[in-house]
Order: C-alpha cells, then sequence, then structure tokens
C-alpha cells in the first residue's frame, strides 16, 4: 500500500539536507557531496557526532520495540529520514507481525527511498506520505486513510523538533497530532539537547543554518513539556542511551540527546 502524494519538489544536490547528513553520520550510502562536506564540518567541530546519531537510532529501536510489546500495533513515524536496517516497521512487525505503519517526511530524498520502506509482513501494512510537520492536520488526515484512529496510534518524532523552530510551534504541533489520538495512544520523542558546551552547539547550528536549514536544541525542560498531559514512562525524559540500556548497546556513554516514551491517558 503505497501514497507518495504528489511531490514537485526535485532532490537538491546543491545544499545539505538533515536527512543525507544524518546519513553520512550513520554510515550510510545515500547522500551527496554537499552533504558529506557539511556532516564533515559538524564531525570536525564534534567529533562525538557519529556515536549521537547511533544513540538515538539505537533508542528507536527500544522504544519502538517496547512500545509494540504494551500492545500497540499502529505507528505513526513523522520525520522517518534515509531507510537505515532495521527501519522501524522491521522491528514493530518482528513483535506484531500484522502492525501497520505510516511513515512521513518532508524530504524528496526520503520519498524517492520510500519503497524500501514499504516492504514489510504480508500481514502488515506500511505507508508513506510525503508530508510537512508543519501541517500537523494534513499528516493526522493522510494518517487517517491507513490507520484506525479509534484504537491506539504510537507517533514517533525522532531527532524531528529540531527543525521545527520556536516560531513554528513545535509544542501546538505536538498537541494537533496527539490531540486525535485515542487514549493508550503513545509518544516517543527524540530531541538534540541544549546544555552541552553553548559555543560548540552554536558553531553546529551554524553549518545546518548555512546550508539553508534552521535547526535548534532544547533543553530539558522544554524537551519535557513535550510530554504535557502525558504519563511518561519510567526513567522519564533523560539522555537517549539511559533509557532502558540493554547489553549490546553499539554507543553506550552519555550523549546529547533527550528521550522519552509516554502513554496517552
Ligand atoms: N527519525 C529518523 C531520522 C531523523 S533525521 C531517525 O531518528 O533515525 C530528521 C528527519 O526529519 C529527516 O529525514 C528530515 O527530512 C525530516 N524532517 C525535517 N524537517 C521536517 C518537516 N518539517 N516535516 C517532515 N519531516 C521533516
Amino acid at each position: 500500500m503505497t501514497d507518495t502524494g504528489f511531490s514537485p519538489e526535485r532532490i537538491d544536490t546543491g545544499k545539505p539536507h538533515s536527512a543525507r547528513m544524518y546519513d553520512w553520520f550513520l554510515d550510510g550510502k545515500d547522500h551527496y557531496p554537499v552533504d558529506a562536506e557539511a556532516a564533515q564540518r559538524v564531525l570536525e567541530l564534534f567529533p562525538g557526532v557519529k556515536d549521537t546519531a547511533w544513540a538515538n537510532r539505537e533508542f528507536m529501536h527500544r522504544a519502538v520495540r517496547f512500545v509494540a510489546r504494551q500492545g500497540v500495533d499502529q505507528f505513526l513515524d513523522v520525520g522517518t529520514g534515509i531507510p537505515t536496517e532495521p527501519n522501524l516497521h522491521q522491528i514493530v512487525q518482528a513483535v506484531a507481525p500484522s502492525a501497520r505503519v505510516v511513515y512521513a517526511d518532508n524530504d524528496p530524498i526520503v520519498l524517492r527511498h520510500a519503497e524500501a520502506l514499504l516492504r514489510g509482513t504480508p500481514e502488515g501494512r506500511t505507508a508513506y506520505v510525503h508530508a510537512d510537520v508543519r501541517e500537523p492536520e494534513r499528516i493526522v488526515e493522510c494518517a487517517r486513510e491507513h490507520l484506525d484512529l479509534t484504537r491506539p496510534v504510537a507517533l514517533s518524532l525522532i531527532a524531528l523538533l529540531p527543525f521545527v523552530t520556536d516560531e513554528q510551534d513545535p509544542h501546538g504541533v505536538v498537541r494537533t497530532l496527539l490531540e486525535p489520538l485515542p487514549s493508550g495512544s503513545h509518544l516517543l520523542l527524540s530531541h538534540g539537547s541544549a546544555e552541552f558546551d553553548p559555543e560548540l552547539r552554536e558553531r553546529i547550528v551554524a553549518v545546518y543554518r548555512a546550508g539553508g536549514t534552521p535547526v535548534q536544541a532544547r533543553s530539558l525542560a522544554e524537551v519535557t513539556r513535550f510530554f504535557d498531559g502525558l504519563d511518561v514512562y519510567e526513567p522519564g525524559v533523560v539522555p537517549a542511551t539511559r533509557w532502558l540500556p540493554e547489553p549490546g548497546m553499539r554507543v553506550v556513554a552519555e550523549q546529547p540527546v533527550y528521550v522519552g516514551v509516554a502513554r496517552k491517558p
């Protein structure tokens, strides 16, 4: 089942893109020289950035499995990124083969790779929608075509909200996405921390900004506010590697990424 929407956008290889820089951090192959150059600049400023990206990705693995084991079998993943195995649907469908997953991203290169995201189990279903989280009502409408919104849905916003600046009202965006979801729905979220070396952080932000991508780290209090009205699971909102760590994690050292998982009462 595919809904790739209509996209007049073309892939811009003249400017670095966040999804492609992130792919570079994860040692993927789906980026252009302009992305590699910008990512390399971030690596020079912050040599730990690959570990940070992996710690984020590994949190996604643990959190998605955790939520699937709570019995949630519908997922809406916004800001999906370029496919990196295992992708979210593979993790969910290993727990619940008939689970449904809707992916959404606004980057044309993710759209181009969407097919890799749609190969799920025969019983399960995955869909891809080309959409911008800053239009949350549209995301919900697209999701409604594929998910049963009278049953719990897990909303996953992993490393997405740094790309929604304060002027774009990220807390309002999250509220609008959660509002139509029923009790028992979940929020899985990760976000770059503002509470590390402010000068270094500004230099990293400047690399993204120079490429035309505004990006913003947030404090623990600001990240915690995304969970307002929800019941946050233990251990609360914490740095990624401290969230229910498991043996065999590739990254164990603390990284400047806050994460949390919560249930809508
Ligand atoms: N969630 C994945 C990828 C994170 S990279 C993971 O954590 O592994 C951030 C992703 O958010 C990129 O794919 C980028 O294209 C997407 N993104 C950035 N701004 C967006 C927006 N306004 N709407 C939808 N997706 C967006």
